[in-house]
């Protein structure tokens, strides 16, 4: 690190903050970086790339463009897919040494559909510090802006490229009352659309988030039924980065709530909100009280 890079980016007033907070030594950091967006690292993020001794990245091009871009200049040490063990070792060995080691990906979060969690268990099993400094991740960032209203989601990342196999995947999360979350390579989309309409309802919504926190960003929420014809409109939906989400299944509470609201509103056509209520959870078995603020709700908007 140079005086150049340090003053740089110390004159962050809020910087500040991000300094007084204590960063041992001997201690993995695992640090999120943009999906697209160089500007989506955060502060904190910086502070820890400042200080450590050396970078674990998965393409040390890539991690130099993206730490020349904010002014440091790092010892950089390649850790892909193909030698996270062997790499695990070496780190472990500095960390021994007294070192800070800060271990990124090429985009996102590190260890989520992305090399890093062989490092994090070697340097855990090791008995040795890890600090997770949170930023972007591209499902998290999809779920945020989807609209699709569930508590809980189920992280899938990239299904096989192989359609038999795909397709005995899927099969395996019809069921699943939760989001479900994929990534897809660009090449992919047409085929692994084709295998969600194939594996899930028609009527289940899909959104689609492409090229998220860049130029061509796109957002699109449809039923499953018209994903294929969106993905084939515009020839350029092939190419980019995506994340596609699809509505989990309707649990029997789900599937009891619709009767329960179709019900209801056979009975405010001719009864007051209270007989309404009442009457709906005698033939629903769903709570009175719900029912009667549901039946009030439904009168205030007709
Ligand atoms: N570790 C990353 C994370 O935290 O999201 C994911 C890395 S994984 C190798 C790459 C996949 O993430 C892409 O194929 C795509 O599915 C998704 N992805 C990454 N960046 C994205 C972006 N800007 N927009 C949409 N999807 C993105």
């Amino acid at each position: 690190m140079t005086e150049t890079q340090s003053s740089q980016i110390a004159q962050l007033p809020v910087m500040g903050e991000a300094a007084q907070q204590s960063y041992p030594t001997a201690t993995l950091y695992v640090v999120a970086t943009p999906i697209g967006n160089v500007t989506d690292i955060t502060l904190r993020a910086l502070h820890v790339l400042l200080l450590a001794d050396v970078v674990a990245c998965e393409d040390t091009r890539k991690t130099g463009t993206l730490l020349t871009r904010f002014g440091l200049n790092k010892q950089m040490i390649a850790a892909h897919q193909h030698n996270e063990r062997e790499v695990a070792e070496k780190l472990v060995t500095r960390l021994r040494a007294g070192e800070r080691v800060a271990l990124v990906s090429d985009a996102g979060t590190p260890a989520v559909s992305d090399p890093g969690a062989r490092i994090v268990d070697a340097v855990r099993d090791a008995g040795l510090n890890v600090v997770p400094v949170p930023g972007s991740s591209a499902a998290i960032a999809a779920l945020s802006a989807s609209g699709l209203v569930n508590d809980r989601f189920y992280f899938v990342g990239f299904l096989p490229a192989k359609t038999k196999q795909r397709e005995s995947e899927l099969a395996t999360l019809k069921a699943v009352p939760a989001t479900l979350v994929f990534y897809e390579a660009p090449h992919r989309i047409t085929d692994c659309v084709e295998s969600l309409v194939a594996a899930f309802e028609p009527t289940r919504q899909v959104v689609f988030a492409r090229e998220l926190t860049k130029l061509f960003e796109e957002i699109h929420r449809c039923p499953l039924a018209d994903a294929l014809a969106w993905v084939k409109a515009d020839a350029n939906r092939e190419r980019g980065e995506f994340v596609v989400l699809v509505e989990g299944a309707q649990t029997e509470d789900d599937e009891g709530d619709v009767e329960a609201e179709r019900v209801l509103r056979i009975l405010l056509e001719e009864c007051s909100v209270k007989q309404a209520a009442a009457l709906a959870a005698q033939i629903t078995g769903k709570k009175k009280n719900a029912l009667y603020e549901r039946a009030l709700q439904i009168k205030g908007t007709d």
